[in-house]
């Protein structure tokens, strides 16, 4: 048996981000920069009204109040091309141009037009440049708007988008194919019979692809013959950019899975006995002529799962350029016992965690351990990692890695 630690470097060692491609911006979320992206405009692009109000000349206030002509109305769009003097003010919307002349944006709430219309009064001393974004003043021609490796996400996007940026050199989203592998397997939704079951591991394992944003390739079942596994397997290797198959990776007489990549990749194939419970056994090859990395993942539904999160999304984050591999994993406190056996391995049990008064992430609840029980963990948002020895108590911290944060109870907004 090899540690998770050796396997996780075997696999990853070998690994370089896909070469970057110019991607739309719509596309990007989520991308990282294969380099670095600079500013072509200021941005505001002019200096423009932070307030409705009126554009004026801070002078004109300084003895506390002011009644000034209103020369004109500007809204947002308009070129503004009505000069401020002295004595004037300009009507002004949010987001329009400061009009010649003027210099200070007094606020509508702070102004009261007289009955005709025609003259404002200025109820205070406006500050220069009260109200006014001035050009330039978030961003500036030729700033970096962001590095190389940078994770494009929602403000950035829209940075690159007011920049008039409509498509941006990053490492592209990886294309993974999933096969599973077993006789017993069958989509159908008809009655099975005896001996044959659904398949549950590709859904998952596409559903899990999707939703960490790399793009699911369904490869389909494969029987357990040399000859159809090489077959889904070969092609594969071309089309994606990595793939992964579950079953057929461990000892039995129809685990074929490892000797069908041997044939396939010849020697950097490997098998591994990883000392992880669920999830021992394991395949990783990197195909010598395509370079996509290949995944033989247990056939047990929770160790598919595993297996998933311990080397395979680590190594697809690699792979689309990401500096951060690891989900978030942070020591948390045990409200209730979390048994175990000594046996050598590390226990990855999934757990519902969720914030409590305290401020702490708190374990409510422990799956039973089963690879097999893929129900019994589907509400789970955590998988805990525990050591080898007895198990732990309620109250004592385990390390525990958060697999759903979009399912954390409990994280509250301070009150
Ligand atoms: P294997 O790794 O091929 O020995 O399979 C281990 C266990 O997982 C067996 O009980 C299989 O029937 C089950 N299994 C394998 N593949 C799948 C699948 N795609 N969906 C659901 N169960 C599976
Ligand atoms: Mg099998």
């Amino acid at each position: 048996m090899i540690s998770p630690e050796e396997a996780r470097r075997y696999v990853l060692k070998d690994l370089r981000p896909l070469a970057p491609q110019e991607i739309q911006l719509a596309d990007a979320l989520g991308l990282v920069t294969a380099s670095a992206l600079h500013a072509r405009e200021p941005f505001p692009r002019f200096a423009n009204s932070a307030m409705d109000g009126f554009a004026v000349r801070a002078n004109d206030t300084t003895g506390g109040a002011a009644r000034l002509a209103i020369v004109d109305t500007i809204f947002a769009g308009d070129p503004a091309t009505t000069e401020v003097g002295s004595g004037q003010a300009a009507r002004i919307m949010t987001g329009a141009p400061i009009p010649g002349g003027a210099d200070s944006v007094c606020m509508r709430e702070e102004a009261t037009v007289d009955a005709d219309g025609k003259t404002v009064l200025i109820g205070r001393v406006v500050g220069h440049g009260d109200f006014v974004r001035l050009v330039g003043d978030d961003v500036s021609v030729g700033q970096e708007l962001a590095g190389a490796g940078v994770e494009i996400g929602p403000a950035l996007l829209g940075v690159l988008a007011s920049q008039g940026i409509s498509t941006v050199s990053a490492h592209p989203r990886p294309r993974v194919g999933v096969l599973s592998t077993g006789n017993e397997l069958s989509d159908s939704p008809d009655d099975l019979g005896i001996g044959k079951i659904r398949d549950s591991n590709r859904p998952s394992l596409l559903a899990s692809l999707a939703q960490s944003r790399f793009t699911p390739v369904d490869l389909g079942i494969a029987g357990d013959t040399p000859a159809e596994i090489t077959e889904a397997l070969a092609g594969a290797m071309e089309g994606c950019d990595a793939v992964i198959s579950t079953g057929g990776v461990s000892v039995g007489d129809a685990d074929f899975v490892k000797t069908v990549l041997a044939d396939l990749v010849g020697s950097s194939a490997r098998s591994m006995q990883v000392a992880i419970r669920p999830g021992k056994p394991f395949a990783f090859a990197v195909d010598p002529t395509s370079g996509t990395p290949f995944f033989g993942l247990a056939g047990n539904p929770v160790s598919t799962l595993v297996g998933f999160e311990l080397f395979v999304r680590p190594a697809l984050r690699l792979l689309a350029g990401h500096a951060e591999l690891d989900r978030p994993t942070t020591s948390m406190i045990l409200d209730c016992p979390l048994p175990r056996r000594r046996d050598g391995k590390l226990n990855l049990v999934h757990v519902i965690v969720q914030m409590e008064g305290d401020g702490r992430f708190h374990v409510k609840s422990v799956s039973r351990l089963g690879s097999h029980l893929l129900h019994a963990i589907a509400d789970a948002n955590a998988i805990a990692l525990v050591p080898d020895g007895e198990g732990l108590d309620t109250g004592q911290d385990v390390s525990v890695m958060i697999i759903d944060t979009e399912r954390l109870n409990g994280v509250k907004w301070p009150s």
